[in-house]
């Protein structure tokens, strides 16, 4: 019953992202055919937007275009590079927004190479609702708890009492996890006994971090919990498996990126599927991931290269969705610093560090000791001679007030196997 006086406030307070998801809920009954035939569609609308309303689609794509959209052959369009995004934020911009309603965002991606995009309220709206649809394909209904391990700081807000009362009908609580040690993990274990949340979600390598600690500790987790789901990092086996024995319950991988999230989702027999009415997806050269989102109108972002990598699976799931399936590449692969008072930092915190610093083409962190960590920086031009103290002093006044930290300039920074930058490593591992 309280469940549902939270979802009537919470939808008086959101109503555009309960419109929103009634729309995805829809688009769930289409057959196969019917939305790939919507995806061609929104695809040729949205190459037509971009080039009609932003100059740098305008440029790109000149001479490119078949006179008849419907004819339109999306690989011979250029991939969209990081590169280009950065070097060209501003002029994909469509000339149709209302630019005092925009707001910058940052990338808290998988690759040394910060990317920022603009977003505004109806992006955020359209994201949440596709998060609440993807919610519901475990049985979480609106106004049921969510429990959320962030690891980017900065996303999450100061704690008033305004925010607590919109997360109160939001149902919602997000702890900032970017530095904990065990009396942080027997806290959140606490609360989630406490609280009986019923989905808990958030970065893999923090949830399954609780979960060994519930595991070691032999604690009782509440029966309310139906699903975790993991996201913004890679989910390895080891880590589904201590999830699902912890909090006894189906854990599944959710797929997005900040600048274009809600791509794919994991169903009960676990295929990840592609929200084809939100996004179009390719596998180019060496499995390379391109990734057009049908629904940003604000900043068109057609065939990007993410960093991800990737295929399209043929076939159909015998979950019954109409939507096609995918399997991802490993790509993402960071580690956490530990410190000598016993802290370990989520290498999203590091990530966050150089947000709003421009010229950075790409960058590590390396720990070499338990108190030495060094900063690999490949930039453009020149750095600002301060920039070394005030990273210094945000890590003394966060992370371990004894660690050392140097910055090295280079422009050679290694890649994986793969082919993937890493951008936190530590040789204590
Ligand atoms: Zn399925």
């Amino acid at each position: 019953m309280i469940d549902y006086i939270k979802y009537r406030l919470h939808k008086n307070r959101r109503p555009l992202r309960y419109q929103l998801l009634q729309k995805l809920l829809l688009n769930q009954s289409l057959s196969s055919t019917q939305l790939l035939d919507k995806q061609q569609q929104d695809l040729a609308d949205m190459v037509v937007f971009a080039v009609g309303h932003t100059e740098y689609y305008k440029n790109a794509y000149r001479g490119l275009l078949p006179d008849d959209p419907a004819q339109l052959d999306i690989t011979r369009l250029p991939v969209l590079s990081k590169e280009a995004v950065i070097a060209n934020r501003e002029q994909m911009v469509a000339d149709t927004v209302d630019k005092a309603t925009m707001r910058l965002g940052y990338t808290g991606g998988s690759t040394g190479q910060p990317v920022s995009f603009y977003y505004d309220d109806y992006k955020m709206e359209l994201m949440r609702a596709g998060m609440s649809r993807s919610y519901m394909w475990s049985g979480w209904r609106p106004g049921q708890k969510i429990l959320n391990f962030w690891g980017a700081k900065q996303d999450i807000k100061p704690n008033s009492l305004v925010k607590r009362y919109h997360d109160y009908i939001a149902a919602e609580q997000t702890i900032g996890a970017y530095e904990y040690g065990d009396d942080e993990l027997a806290r959140w274990a606490h609360l989630i006994q406490t609280w009986r949340p019923v989905l808990i979600q958030g970065y893999a390598s923090i949830i399954a971090d609780v979960a060994r600690y519930v595991i070691d500790h032999k604690l009782a987790m509440p029966t309310s919990i139906r699903a975790v789901y993991s996201t913004a990092e890679v989910l390895y086996d080891e880590q589904r498996a201590v999830m699902a024995q912890a909090f006894n319950c189906r854990v599944t991988n959710q797929y997005g990126c900040r600048e274009i999230p809600n791509i794919g989702l994991e169903c009960c027999h676990g295929n990840m599927h592609i929200f084809t009415d939100m996004v179009q997806l390719e596998s180019g050269e060496d499995d390379q991931l391109l990734i057009t989102s049908l629904t940003n109108f604000l900043m068109p972002m057609i065939r990007y290269a993410n960093g991800d990598t990737g295929r399209l699976k043929p076939g159909q799931c015998a979950c019954g969705s109409p939507f096609p399936m995918m399997e991802m590449g490993m790509c993402r692969s960071n580690d956490f610093i530990k410190t000598k008072g016993g802290k370990k930092i989520a290498p999203s915190y590091f990530n966050r560090l150089l947000d709003g610093i421009s010229g950075i083409r790409q960058y590590q962190f390396i720990q070499t000791e338990i108190d030495k960590l060094i900063l690999h920086l490949n930039v453009t031009g020149e750095i600002d001679k301060g920039l070394q103290q005030a990273i210094q002093n945000q890590i003394h006044g966060e992370v371990d007030p004894g660690m050392q930290f140097e910055i090295i300039l280079t422009d050679d920074i290694k890649r994986t196997v793969s082919g993937k930058y890493r951008f936190v490593i530590s040789h204590l591992n």
